[in-house]
């Protein structure tokens, strides 16, 4: 039975998001130096990192994914198909339901989205509100307006580091009030048993982060020249 809420990172990204670095033994290692009770492995477009890793290891892993949804980041949480990208907030939450997960809208408080946050009522299907998300800039600004956002729209509140790299998982974590199984977790979090914590990645973490999408893009951009 459980004692003390979950300690848990709802929101990493591992090797197999092409923008970022972690490897699974990465994620387990610092997961554990960090005192996680477990992770919410949030891929872009890919559920291999998640699905691979929540079969091997004692961690509670939950799979999902980070879903590219028309004006906004929606994290399925808890699923094991693959959601489309492309489709509307409400759409996206719905087969994100279908599929028996938990629909959260990412960092909806990066300023240059103010429009994207007036659009979305408490009719949008959404689950959750992440309201701390490490990687968001201006961290501060961007946070008091999720948080204001996740008040007006009456939505529980979560955290997640936005982890791409190993040493970042962890800066953010959400306390859930949950037995330590998926649908205890994700029953916990549609009924608002958590509570959000963390803070932002270090400029040192920020400076590693903008090197890496430099070289991918550069890679990117080379590949297209040779084509
Ligand atoms: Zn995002
Ligand atoms: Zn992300």
């Amino acid at each position: 039975m459980k004692t003390s809420p979950l300690k848990i990172d709802l929101h990493v990204h591992t090797h197999y998001s092409e923008d970022a670095t972690t490897t699974l033994e990465e994620l387990v290692e610092y997961a554990k130096k960090k005192g996680l009770d477990g992770v919410a492995i949030t891929d872009h477009n890919t559920l291999q990192g998640a699905l691979k890793l929540a079969k091997k290891i004692q961690l509670t892993v939950i799979p999902g994914l980070e879903v590219e949804a028309l004006g906004g980041h929606i994290l399925a949480l808890n699923i094991t198909t693959l959601i489309p990208p492309k489709l509307s907030i409400p759409e996206t939450s719905q087969k994100i339901h279908d599929a028996g997960g938990v629909a959260v809208i990412a960092h909806p408080g990066a300023v240059l989205k103010t429009g994207l946050r007036q659009k979305i009522t408490s009719e949008s299907n959404l689950d959750a509100v992440e309201v701390i998300n490490s990687g968001a800039f201006p961290f501060f600004l961007s946070t008091y307006l999720s948080y204001r956002f996740a008040e007006r729209v009456k939505l529980p509140q979560t955290a997640g580091s936005d982890a791409h790299h190993a040493a970042e998982i962890g800066t953010a974590f959400t306390l859930i009030d949950a037995d330590p199984n998926l649908d205890d977790i994700a029953e916990a979090i549609r009924k608002g048993a958590v509570t959000p914590n963390g803070k932002p990645i270090t400029w040192a973490q920020r400076m590693k982060r903008e090197a890496f999408h430099l070289k991918i893009y550069r890679k990117r951009y080379s590949s297209k020249l040779s084509i």
